[in-house]
């Protein structure tokens, strides 16, 4: 365990940051979670979060006792500036510029503005947020730069040394299941399975060997796809 303290992680409610959240239980004694309220459509993420939560602390006796305060902050002011599949009833396509139309500008950049300003006043040094490269939607603010030269701004900005984790910056969905595993067994894939929101459609969908979402979304399609390499992977060894 990593004693340098205490983390806070972004924790939206899906597959990824849940496995971030994991990831932060096995390496710091004090972990707190933040998520973050900007009028998105799958709002249903909010709730499933504080299933989440609740799961682990039941089904991880260790983890438990590491896990702290939850943060939600209302960012409405990022859905009324944003006109984005993400926070309007409109159907996802590819954009001119090759983003798909969920791109929501500067999102990761604020998000983890507001986490270091509640890090700031807590006492917390880390930071972990599910932001990945190598299987990801195109996002910008997703890349292995920006989050570092975000860290950089922020540590400048207000006179600290955090750390920004992202640990899932280098795999894709499949090592990302792969992960979850490593780190909770088959009790957390369960959670993953069962309980994290991933779907953009604020519905929760039919239940599929992979999870529940509308199961044709752009973040169904790669949880999917990434379910599905990772358990015939695994079949094969
Ligand atoms: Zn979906």
């Amino acid at each position: 365990m990593n004693d340098d303290g205490a983390a806070l992680v972004l924790l939206s409610g899906g597959q990824d940051s849940t496995t971030c959240l994991a990831w932060a239980l096995e390496r710091f004694a004090h972990v707190e979670t933040i998520a973050f309220d900007y009028g998105q459509r799958h709002r249903i993420e909010l709730e499933q979060r504080l299933v989440v939560r609740a799961e682990i602390r039941k089904r991880f006796a260790p983890w438990a006792e590491r896990l702290f305060d939850d943060h939600l902050v209302d960012l409405g002011v990022l859905g009324q500036l944003s006109e984005t599949a993400l926070t309007r009833n409109v159907a996802f396509h590819m954009e001119e510029d090759g983003l798909p139309n969920t791109f929501v500008p500067g999102r990761n950049l604020l998000f983890f503005t507001f986490a270091a300003a509640v890090a700031w006043r807590r006492g917390i040094r880390n930071l972990v947020g599910g932001m990945c490269e190598t299987d990801f939607s195109g996002y910008p603010d997703c890349r292995d730069d920006t989050i570092k030269a975000l860290q950089v701004a922020l540590n400048l900005g207000m006179d600290r040394r955090f750390v920004l984790h992202t640990p899932l910056m280098w795999l894709d969905k499949a090592a990302t299941w792969a992960l979850a595993r490593q780190l909770g067994g088959d009790a957390l894939v369960d959670i993953v399975r069962e309980h994290t929101h991933t779907c953009y459609e604020s519905v929760r969908g039919s239940h599929q060997a992979w999870g529940y979402g509308c199961g044709t979304c752009p973040a169904c399609a790669l949880r999917k796809r990434g379910y599905i390499a990772w358990s015939e992977g695994r079949s094969l060894s």
